[in-house]
């Protein structure tokens, strides 16, 4: 708050967090650190002049101390096809690496240069990197989920950079994270940033007239869709995942700032910017006024939802303004053929509400859809549940 001046302006705000962060995430594209001819060593050596800095400036939160960063690096597959473009051997040069498994063998290929390539740019600052790979099975099961979150505190307690990259190889597509944008955003969660910055090789987002929104208040109520031009595939990267990465960001409280990641400084200038009161280059993604809990984000994101119900109007509504659990009588047809635990997609009339776990499989969910309590314990038994989807397991207007 600005003393007492009533509510903070989204500027204030943005000064404010950013020059209080103690965490932050940073996601680098692949289209930021390489170019024609594999990875950019003078853009990486930049990068981490500026991440260097930006831990070496006190964090301006009350309880002070130095800011630590969390990178979330790209870079993998295309540095292997350079690598195999630059053999001199015509069977590797030559070969095609659009295929799933040549796009893995790529990034088995590259990962090991774009490690070294971070080491030697953070050397001369002194700092340590760590490689921690992740498929999104690994934070899936709720131990695992707290393995890695201990192992991420332990790196930051040693003042380690930890360099993180989807383990591109082992992950089939049910496992994958779609892309690193949305493993930044589940990162923001499991290591309790404070910031996420997410440099691109866009100038920020970009308005229906191509102008550079300097802010976007209410990301939640953004048309995504629509602003990304109807480009709506999550994995694909672009920003439509970097805007859904974002919003499941604000969820949590966690503001977004894109960032034109090859300008010269533009890490830098935009923490001086922020500390002088001055305009800030790329968006700035408003964090939501009430978070969500942790819990239902790590319910919602863990994984791909395995199927979807369709609800009736009495049901949605009792969802929406009654913040109700989802019974058996208000679903009206399903799809997908998932187990008891799954987590679904909840629509009514074609449109998304949230997304939410079942307690029952899909093929009990058929037998038990659209009846009442009584009808449900004649055939399931009485031991079954009240609701198909309690309230505690769903989250409404889900970034999925
Ligand atoms: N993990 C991939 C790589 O390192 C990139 C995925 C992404 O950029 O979203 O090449």
């Amino acid at each position: 708050m600005n003393g007492g001046e009533g509510r903070e302006n989204w500027q204030e705000q943005q000064a404010r967090l950013i020059q209080q962060a103690r965490l932050v995430v940073v996601k680098v594209g692949s289209a930021v650190l390489t170019g024609p001819h594999g990875l950019e060593e003078e853009m990486l050596a930049s990068l981490a002049g500026q991440m260097a800095a930006l831990r070496a400036m006190p964090s301006g939160s009350l309880s002070g101390g130095q800011r630590r960063i969390v990178l979330v690096s790209s870079g993998a597959v295309a540095a292997g096809r350079a690598i195999l473009r630059a053999s001199g051997h015509a069977a590797r040069q030559t070969a095609d690496t659009s295929g799933l498994a040549a796009r893995q063998a790529a990034a088995a290929l590259g990962q090991g240069s774009l490690m070294q390539a971070w080491d030697a740019a953070f050397a001369p600052h002194a700092i340590p990197t760590a490689q921690v790979l992740l498929t999104r099975d690994d934070l899936r099961a709720r131990q695992r989920f707290l393995n890695a979150r201990n192992t991420f505190a332990e790196l930051l307690d040693w003042d380690v950079l930890p360099i993180v990259n989807e383990n591109d190889t082992v992950a089939v597509n049910e496992l994958k994270f779609g892309d690193n944008d949305c493993l930044a955003s589940l990162l923001v969660n499991l290591t309790g940033a404070d910031l996420c910055i997410n440099l691109t090789s866009a100038p920020g987002v970009l308005d229906a007239s191509g102008q550079v929104m300097s802010h976007v208040p209410n990301v939640g109520a953004l048309d995504l869709a629509r602003l990304c031009g109807g480009k709506t595939l999550v994995g694909t990267g672009g920003m439509y995942s970097k805007l859904l990465a974002a919003r499941r960001a604000a969820q949590i409280g966690v503001p977004t700032l894109i960032l034109p990641g090859r300008q010269p400084d533009v890490l830098a200038r935009a923490f001086a910017a922020a500390a002088a009161g001055e305009a800030l280059p790329g968006t700035w993604i408003c964090p939501a006024g009430h978070a969500i809990p942790r819990r239902k984000f790590w319910l919602a994101y863990q994984s791909e939802p395995a199927g979807s119900v369709q609800i009736d109007a009495g049901a949605a509504r009792a969802l929406l303004e009654r913040g109700s659990s989802l019974l058996p009588g208000g679903v009206c047809g399903l799809e997908g053929s998932f187990q008891k635990g799954a987590l679904l997609r909840v629509l009514h009339d074609g449109q998304g509400l949230g997304v939410g776990l079942s307690n029952y499989s899909a093929a009990d969910l058929k037998k038990i859809m659209g009846l009442k309590r009584h009808e449900v314990a004649a055939i399931l038994g009485d031991a079954h549940y009240p609701d198909v989807i309690h309230r505690d397991n769903l989250l409404l207007d889900a970034a999925v």
